[in-house]
């Protein structure tokens, strides 16, 4: 089949997503960016990806994000369930809204993402789910109760749907980094920095590179390498899988 492959990319307007965003453009791969930041408009177009503009805490805006690839592009091959934020407090103060919000982003989104994108898989026989997990899906820290828990839900999601996606060609699969060089991190390092009273390097040296046996943080590209692989024909045997990429964080 020479059709070029169709994907949708959530959270494509920074970090991770843009990356994959453009790691796809390079491979003519086209591309829906799917992102509530307008700015990711224009990240998207300058890699020659076409822009959707939804907020995935809206159930109803995560299916006419699929919706409207299907009506771009008629299919939709490949779908990267990557938006995500952070929120950082203890249980005991954490807020019930955060929680709920944290749930329906990255937990929820992921699940209808799933659900609108696979008629289109199945009468193709060929798709390819990849949920940008964590390492915070393998092991918690404290503070972090909604990430990790929505995390660890997602590997679950990941599980069914390669079950349920065996006999149709459809693969999924998570991949789990550590700390990887986006806004996202910027923005903990600067918060840590505060907290801790500690310039940024030391917080990236004794906090979050604390337990890594590679002492650096990943690059964007690198995630965007494996993705690319996970989406590809080559890897149609892999599947259910959660793949660590955490500078040996996991290895103690
Ligand atoms: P980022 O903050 O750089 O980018 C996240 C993108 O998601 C942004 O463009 C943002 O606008 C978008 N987004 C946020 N809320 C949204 C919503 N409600 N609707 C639509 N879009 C929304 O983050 P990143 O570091 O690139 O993270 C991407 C994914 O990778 C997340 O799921 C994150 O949990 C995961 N991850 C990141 C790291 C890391 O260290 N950066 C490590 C492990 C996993």
């Amino acid at each position: 089949d020479t059709t070029p492959k169709v994907a949708l990319v959530t959270g494509a307007g920074s970090g991770i997503g843009a990356s994959v965003v453009e790691h796809f453009c390079s491979r003519s791969i086209q591309v829906l960016a799917v992102d509530f930041n307008e700015a990711a408009q224009e990240v998207a177009s300058e890699r020659g990806a076409a822009f959707f503009k939804a907020d995935l805490t809206d159930g109803e805006a995560c299916k006419a994000a699929v919706n409207d690839a299907i009506r771009r592009f008629g299919r939709v091959d490949i779908l990267v369930n990557n938006a995500g934020i952070q929120h950082v407090s203890a249980i005991e103060s954490f807020p019930e809204a955060k929680w709920r919000s944290i749930m329906d982003l990255m937990l929820t989104a992921p699940f209808l993402l799933t659900q609108a994108a696979w008629p289109s898989m199945r009468e193709n026989g060929w798709g390819r789910i990849v949920n940008i997990a964590s390492i915070h899906a393998q092991v918690a820290s404290p503070g972090k109760a909604a990430y990790v828990t929505a995390k660890h839900g997602l590997i679950g999601l990941t599980k069914t749907a390669a079950l349920e996606g065996g006999e149709q060609g459809i693969t999924a699969n998570a991949i789990c980094p550590a700390y990887v060089k986006t806004p996202l991190v910027d923005n903990q390092i600067a918060d840590q920095a505060k907290l801790h009273n500690m310039d940024e390097q030391e917080v990236i040296e004794k906090i979050m590179l604390k337990d890594a046996a590679i002492k650096r943080l990943i690059e964007p590209a690198e995630v965007a390498e494996l993705v690319g692989y996970l989406a590809s024909d080559a890897a149609a045997s892999v599947t259910g899988s959660s793949f660590n990429m955490d500078l040996g964080w996991t290895a103690h």
